[in-house]
């Protein structure tokens, strides 16, 4: 089900007045941390949410582009993050280095992914890799691109979804790629398919977010159904509780060019090894790879919403995964 904006926004104007007049309604969200996905755009967990936004998309982290030290504080930032969380390295450091290839004379720079793990019950089976890419485009005649929704708003989920799996743990290993250089044509996301941390064969899925935060468009596209048939009944079924409105598609070759996002964000990289995926995002908006693609612009109830349809698709995915793994294609 979808609310109109217009009145997840009266709602939350109310909510606010509520949070002022009474402290506990604080304090109650604060404790259960939004479990219950429940919640208005001022609660909590909205504002956590927001707040990392703010902070992975902040002036001082230089637009985050591959290889500057820009991208290196953002890094920090996100490990630092996740060691709050509590979330381990998957192997011996979060970091995991790669050699990002230029087209120009330019000489080679190196990238960093940043990889974490929790681990499931079932404590064995395939493993679910949860996406999304910390890069951007840095700083370009004086100006400084912070990509908020690209991609700051997919690695924002990624957290707030590693906090609430601390608590409701998944029944397989969820990995945490945070991929570098994805603007510079997915190459963290190969990089990690070519030298994985973990045997490739035991990735079921890549369920990727890119871009989940600005709703211009009114709507959160799932792409890859059409690859991979039998995840649409759980992203549908994920969907019937969606505080968004979910549409399905961007994933076919009928398309026009650049409306077929197949290859489009680091899921490509495991659809080329012939791992099912699931890409969560929105249609390009008018800030799309400008500067002017800020957190400010960020409607938090939309993007709170987002969060939500992610996390219930993942427990959908996670439950399933075993059979998903054995959709897995031979490249
Ligand atoms: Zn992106």
């Amino acid at each position: 089900m979808c609310f109109p904006v217009g009145c997840t926004r009266w709602t939350s104007m109310v909510a606010a007045l509520a949070l002022v007049l009474c402290g506990a309604v604080v304090e109650v969200d604060a404790q259960s941390g939004g479990t219950t996905g429940a919640g208005t755009a001022t609660d909590a967990t909205t504002s956590r949410l927001m707040q990392r936004l703010h902070a992975l998309a902040a002036d001082s982290m230089e637009g985050r582009r591959a290889g500057t030290p820009g991208a290196a504080r953002a890094r920090r930032w996100l490990i630092g993050e996740l060691r709050t969380i509590g979330v381990e390295p998957l192997g011996a450091s979060y970091e995991h280095p790669f050699v990002i290839r230029t087209r120009s004379a330019s000489p080679d720079t190196n990238g960093v992914n940043v990889v974490a793990r929790i681990k499931g019950t079932a404590g064995g089976g395939p493993a679910l890799v949860l996406s999304a890419h910390y890069d951007h485009l840095g700083i370009r005649n004086g100006e400084i691109f912070n990509g908020a929704d690209d991609d700051a708003s997919g690695c924002v989920t990624l957290l707030m979804i590693a906090e609430r799996l601390m608590r409701e743990r998944p029944t397989h290993d969820v990995i945490f790629a945070f991929f570098d250089a994805e603007e510079s044509g997915l190459q963290g996301a190969r990089a990690f398919v070519a030298n994985p941390p973990l045997p490739l064969n035991t990735i079921g899925m890549n369920l990727n977010l890119d871009m989940v935060s600005r709703q211009d468009a009114g709507a959160l596209w799932v792409a890859g159904t059409a690859h991979y048939p039998l995840l649409k009944p759980l992203a549908e079924a994920a969907a019937a509780g969606a505080r968004v409105t979910i549409r399905f598609g961007h994933d076919t070759k009928d398309l026009k060019p650049g409306d077929d996002w197949t290859n489009s964000s680091d899921h490509g990289a495991f659809h080329a090894r012939g791992i099912p995926f699931l890409y969560l995002g929105v249609e390009d908006h008018p800030d799309y790879h400008k500067a002017g693609d800020e957190a400010h612009k960020v409607d938090p109830a939309f993007f709170r919403g987002t969060m939500e349809y992610a996390y219930a698709l993942l427990r959908r995915v996670d439950a399933a995964l075993p059979e998903i793994a054995r959709a897995r294609r031979t490249p």
